[in-house]
């Protein structure tokens, strides 16, 4: 089955063209690395997948609805942790979790449940109490992707997830995803570096608006060999 799927995407800003014909899938539950240096066309696309914005030609399928014919139903299967930090730092991490459930329409017990499964999945249980502000960059995005999967959404979207982290932090970052792909959430990871992506994981790489390769990272190094 598909997790996610872009076919003909095409997007320009003015005369610039950010995205030229991009087409990729990436199976329900893969750990998919979208691999491009800075400039490649990365953040547009995520642009597109999120529905900030609509390509004029192109499809985008979402855990099987497709984005344009059917958005809520696409948007409802997708989880989003964006580059910049988008927490409430005066919020702490439980409070920013139950604002986000409520945006999502959970209340009461379910929405509680929801919180701790996410809390647990993560590691930041013990972290609930404490100010977003007081926590380190690792364990902000850790919220963050906590956050994301609060409506059980099966499809994960992370832009550039680990800019700014140290060593371990960006090593946790990186394994708490593989556990999600392992839970079978479809993830699609957005990073311009190569160290973070293992030999059996998908790859897609963009560059310069086009996609160069898709397979998995041991093929595609095969492939260069
Ligand atoms: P990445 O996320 O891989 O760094 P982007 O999607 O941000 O790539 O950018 C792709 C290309 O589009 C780059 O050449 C970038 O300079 C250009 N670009 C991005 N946003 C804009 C914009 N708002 N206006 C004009 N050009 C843009
Ligand atoms: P990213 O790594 O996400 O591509 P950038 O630093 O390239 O970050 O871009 C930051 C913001 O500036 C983005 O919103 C992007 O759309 C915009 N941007 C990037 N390149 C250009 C450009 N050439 N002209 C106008 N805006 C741009």
């Amino acid at each position: 089955m598909i997790g996610l799927e872009a076919r003909g995407l095409n997007y320009s800003y003015g005369t610039k063209q950010a995205l030229n014909d991009v087409s990729f899938s990436v199976s329900s539950g893969a750990f998919c690395a979208l691999l491009g240096p800075n400039g490649a066309g990365k953040s547009t696309l995520f642009n597109l997948l999120t529905r900030l914005f609509v390509a004029a030609e192109g499809r985008i399928v979402i855990a099987g609805h497709d984005l344009r014919a059917a958005p809520r139903a696409a948007l409802a299967e997708l989880g989003i942790v964006f580059q910049q930090t988008t927490l409430d730092l005066d919020l702490t991490v439980q409070q920013n979790l139950s604002y986000f459930a409520a945006l999502h329409g959970l209340s009461g017990r379910t929405a509680r449940r929801r919180i701790d499964a996410a809390l647990d999945q993560l590691n930041m249980r013990e972290r609930a109490g404490e100010k977003a502000r007081a926590l380190n960059g690792g364990h902000r995005r850790r919220t963050e992707i906590a956050r994301a999967l609060l409506h059980d959404p099966s499809v994960l979207l992370l832009d550039e997830p680990t800019v700014g982290l140290d060593a371990a932090a960006r090593a946790s970052i990186t394994e708490y995803a593989h556990a999600l792909a392992d839970q079978n959430k479809t993830i699609l990871w957005a990073t311009h570096l190569t160290d973070e992506v293992r030999p059996e994981d998908d790859l897609v790489i963009l560059h310069r608006a086009k996609v160069l390769a898709q397979g998995t990272a041991r093929e595609i190094a095969g492939d260069q060999t």
